[in-house]
């Protein structure tokens, strides 16, 4: 790991045999959001929006100020765009509620074997429930998104795409622009899970034309239990809130109720007021050195990587063309799960499983994979360890 960083990333300074490998599950944390939760913690501890009192004022202006570097982070209008919810799990969950009192049958819902779960399930159940039809784009030879084939299943049918920016598996960028310019001229909404773009790839909503996107504060060197809804602000303002109570309310009669204006009329209760605060460090710390400088870096030790397996004929790629520092991979005959246990021995990270993206483990044909994913705390002597382990393992099973 980069020891120049430890004092960015403490889980370095504390950790020192630690190889981190695992940043696409979750990056680590930067100090400064660590410091800014704590100082929150220890200096206020109020809610926010209700009290009117100086330190619920204070409260209420960081967390605002957070909804500030959100909206410039991913290039909105203005800040009542951005909705702060649990993560990109909740964001598209918060969607599906709404569409599924908006879909009917006869209607489509376009998205891809390469979704998360995250992103695919709420809308399976939408399609279940109104009687839409689920389809899936079509994929090229390597499993990436077929943009052009893509452009021809959008008909007017077409009410709902949902797709990932970035593959969380293969580390494909989806080629969005096309198909956002056929969604709007066919009048469907576009809804992208931009949970890996986001630590390694600008944003900017604006310029995709996106009416929906999502993404999650821990995977962009902030705190968990953060994440972001955007919306274009007519489509957003159309949203029904899947949850009801304090903090969203305007008028309350007997039998009825109105809602207050966007932000607040989708963030009912009590929102994670300290990591909404702790995630604008982080995210200002990418906007600082840059989003290139993180894929560039990302991309050198993936290519390091690369190069380093395919002298290993007991390794199998599966996406040696990823676009980000992501590689997937298998020691021929031996089961992910007991490489795992050989990397973790030597405290060496990685995600081995399905990634949560299990349509896309059933089109890679295997039950599991190893996945490496770098960051900017990594470097060349964390994918050398990882090698000797790999090395080692498989002479292991091999005997
Ligand atoms: N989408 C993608 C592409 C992801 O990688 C993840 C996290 N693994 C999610 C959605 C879900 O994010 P969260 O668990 O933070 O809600």
């Amino acid at each position: 790991m980069n020891q120049t960083l430890k004092n960015k990333f403490k889980a370095i300074e504390k950790n020192p045999t630690l190889t981190y490998l695992d940043s696409a599950a979750s990056s680590l944390k930067i100090d400064d959001s660590v410091q800014s939760m704590v100082n929150y913690y220890e200096t206020s501890g109020a809610n926010i929006s209700r009290g009117a009192y100086a330190l619920g004022i204070e409260t209420t202006q960081a967390y605002e100020a957070s909804r500030e570097v959100v909206a410039k982070y991913i290039g909105a209008n203005k800040k009542e765009e951005i909705i702060f919810t649990k993560g990109t799990t909740q964001s598209m969950n918060m969607l599906a509620y709404h569409f599924e009192k908006v879909l009917k049958k006869g209607d489509e819902i376009l998205s891809s074997e390469l979704e998360h779960n995250a992103a695919i399930l709420p809308f399976q159940r939408v399609a279940k429930s109104t009687g839409a039809t689920l389809t899936y784009v079509a994929l090229d030879k390597d499993l990436r998104i077929d943009s052009n084939k893509a452009l021809n299943q959008i008909t007017t049918k077409t009410k709902v795409i949902v797709l990932t920016y970035v593959s969380n598996v293969m580390g494909y960028i989806t080629d969005l622009k096309p198909i956002i310019k056929k969604a709007q001229e066919v009048g469907a909404i576009v809804i992208v899970d931009a949970a890996q773009a986001a630590p390694h790839i600008t944003i900017d909503v604006k310029d995709l034309g996106c009416d929906f996107l999502a993404f999650s504060g821990h995977k962009c060197f902030g705190p968990t239990g953060v994440g972001i809804l955007y919306g274009r602000y007519d489509q957003l303002n159309q949203l029904v809130p899947s949850e009801v109570g304090g903090g969203m309310v305007d008028e309350v009669e007997l039998y009825s109720h109105t809602y207050l204006e966007l932000p607040e009329r989708l963030e009912a209760g009590t929102p994670p007021i300290a990591e909404v605060i702790g995630l604008a460090p982080a995210l200002n710390y990418i906007l600082k050195i840059g989003h290139d400088t993180i894929l560039n870096h990302s991309k050198k030790l993936q290519q390091y990587l690369l190069e380093a397996l395919k002298e290993r004929s007991y390794i199998k790629v599966y996406n040696p063309k990823s676009d980000i520092g992501i590689v997937t991979f298998n020691i021929q005959d031996v089961h992910a799960h007991d490489v795992q246990s050989f990397l973790s021995e030597s405290n060496i990270a990685v995600r081995t499983g399905h990634h949560c993206a299990k349509l896309l483990q059933k089109r890679l044909k295997t039950s599991a994979t190893i996945r490496v994913s770098f960051q900017i705390y990594n470097d060349t002597n964390d994918i050398d360890k990882l090698l000797d382990v790999l090395d080692t393992a498989y002479q292991f099973f091999r005997t």
